[in-house]
């Protein structure tokens, strides 16, 4: 049963006041959960224990950066997503450097799906659906995770979506696709256990080394759906949210019970970010600043479990996000740019903060959204959402609605992001499966509804090939013309994979291009280096802000360019690109972006 909000802010604020039962308490609540989190979404690989041994420290060290602390559920599962993408990221590289495949790595004693099963005795379609959960795409793993308990009652969908620092309504279409695909592999799990085996599906499954993987589902259910025998097993799916309603919580194994833990954690004090850590005998220095005021000593009878106990890994543990933001696989929306006076604001004696009229940021949820803004000189914001209402800026600075995607085409949302400006941005990444995932044909269809807003209309901003004769824009554009459908400027992303100097040439081409193609105004509406293949990876800082600075200039002498909006404005979780910590200090990023006018 899920602990109220209220029961959690009393008990993070004793926490927080010093009180070492209260600290226990909390940890003993919320391990099972983190364990469920964490084991459903590797998969039950072998680092699961590490994985919640690390989410429940760097919890309990980063506890003053809870803002709400009736909001603690949502804080600690976004801190447990984080730490997954870091041992995702950590793992992709690992596999590179010995060449070796990542799900080698995997502890075939320690499948979820199978403790699901067992430990919580499953039987019929509540089987077939923890069955099913392995043939998912791995990056519907994460995901999956937060739903299962969602279903089962111990998360809402604002923790769900929180977590994972989406809006809502884009939690909601990840969400349905996700559910797609896990029915399509109940499917496949009840025809392949169907005795006999369809003779067909036999015949498919002959170079089929028998473990589940998101290729296979793919070959198997499309069987399914031909097959007058298999077509069946396709009647009669109870909905996999109603099967789970209720369902327990899968037992956090004894492993994770062991002996107790000394732990040396920060005490109350604003700015407390870090504390030393000691567990067991060897001392575990904190990396990272550390701003520890009084240290009180906790012992919670959780992590440790024998052996060395795991260090925390060394990156900088400052602080824990709000909100943990998705940057792991693709980049993410864009928006719709407004009128924009396309000049430099004239800088007054020596601000601290440069500003111009173009310079703007994407951001998601997270604390002080108001405060980075300012800190920045950002003009104008948008968040990939028809409103701002859950994430209000200063007065001064712009918010720019988005009508995300096909979903989002409705009277209400269209009547509520009129209300807040004359710029619309249309589709975010309609080229992309797990974002818009909209056809041209979709989108042109669609279109007259944005336009009847009256708003000025920013296009669909398409992930990549914006240039491309004949690729999704391209044909777009052309639809439009052809049926006199308007469009007032191109809204873009773009993604540099290349961390040397010549990014910032790199950008400018691709702008160049896509305005000879089109004679259209632009608006960059996602931007910032990072390299996407094999896992997310980051430049250096050094890397970063001097994209930062030479971009932002090349930005500003091109005339085309009406708006840009750096990806993002939080840095928070596993945001490598972010300029604005929540603890009210920017990144080496969000310094140089800081200074760009
Ligand atoms: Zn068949």
């Amino acid at each position: 049963m899920r602990r109220s909000d209220e029961d959690d802010r009393a008990l993070v604020e004793a926490a927080r006041a010093g009180d070492r039962h209260a600290r226990d308490r909390l940890v003993a609540a919320y391990l099972p959960l983190v364990y469920n989190v964490v084991g459903r979404a590797l998969d039950g690989h072998a680092d699961v224990d590490d994985v919640v041994q690390e989410t429940m420290l760097r919890c309990l060290r980063a506890l003053w950066d809870l803002r709400d602390p009736g909001r603690f559920r949502a804080w600690l599962v976004a801190i447990a997503v984080r730490q997954v993408r870091e041992r995702h990221r950590h793992r992709a590289t690992a596999a590179t450097q010995i060449g070796d495949r990542a799900d080698d790595l995997a502890d075939p004693g320690a499948d979820f799906a199978d403790l699901t099963v067992l430990r919580l005795e499953l039987t019929g379609q509540r089987r077939e659906v923890a069955d099913a959960t392995r043939w998912l795409d791995s990056d519907h793993r994460e995901l999956l995770a937060l739903w299962w308990l969602e279903a089962a009652g111990e998360l809402s969908r604002d923790d769900l979506a929180l977590s994972l620092g989406l809006g809502h309504e884009h939690a909601a279409v990840r969400v349905q696709r996700m559910r797609a695909q896990l029915d399509a592999a109940r499917v496949v799990v009840r025809a392949l256990n169907a005795a006999p085996r369809c003779a067909g599906l036999a015949a498919v499954a002959a170079g089929w080394d028998g473990r589940p993987d998101p290729l296979w589902r793919k070959r198997f259910a499309r069987h399914t759906r031909t097959c007058g025998e298999c077509a069946g097993a396709w009647g009669s799916l109870v909905a996999a949210d109603r099967l789970l309603v209720g369902l327990a919580l899968v037992p956090v194994p004894v492993a994770l019970l062991g002996p107790a833990v000394t732990a040396t954690a920060p005490a109350p004090a604003g700015a407390a970010k870090t504390g030393a850590l000691v567990m067991g005998k060897p001392a575990l220095a904190a990396v990272g600043t550390v701003v520890a005021v009084a240290t009180a000593t906790v012992v919670y009878a959780v992590l440790g479990g024998g052996g060395p106990p795991a260090v925390p890994a060394a990156a900088p543990v400052t602080s824990a996000p709000a909100v943990v933001p998705l940057v792991s696989s693709a980049p993410r929306p864009s928006r719709a740019p407004r009128p924009a006076p396309s000049t430099t604001r004239p800088k007054p004696k020596p601000p601290a903060v440069a500003t111009s009229a173009r310079k703007g940021v994407s951001t998601w949820e997270f604390g002080p959204i108001p405060a980075g803004l300012k800190a920045v000189g950002a003009s104008w914001y948008y968040n990939w959402s028809p409103t701002n209402a859950s994430m209000p800026g200063p007065s001064g600075v712009e918010f720019v609605p988005m009508i995300w995607g096909a979903d989002a085409v409705t009277d209400r949302t269209l009547a509520t992001a009129k209300a807040e400006g004359d710029v619309l941005l249309g589709f975010n990444e309609p080229d992309l499966g797990e974002q818009a995932n909209l056809t041209v044909e979709r989108a042109l269809e669609l279109w007259p509804r944005l336009e009847a807003t009256g708003m000025r209309l920013g296009s669909p901003a398409v992930a990549w090939g914006g240039a491309d004769a004949g690729g999704w824009l391209d044909r777009f554009m052309t639809g439009a013309r052809e049926r006199g459908h308007r469009v007032d400027f191109i809204a873009l992303h773009w993604y540099g994979a290349d961390f040397s100097a010549a990014a910032v040439g790199h950008l400018r081409g691709y702008l160049r291009a896509v305005h000879e193609r089109y004679g259209l105004p632009i608006w960059l509406t996602e931007f910032a280096l990072i390299r996407f293949e094999g896992g997310t990876t980051y430049p250096s800082d050094a890397q970063q802000s001097a994209f930062v600075t030479g971009a932002t200039r090349m930005l500003g002498s091109l005339s085309f360019v009406e708006r840009y909006a750096w990806f993002g404005l939080p840095s928070t979780g596993d945001s490598g690109t972010g300029l604005y910590r929540a603890d009210g200090t920017l990144t080496a990023a969000g310094r140089a972006y800081r200074a760009a006018r």
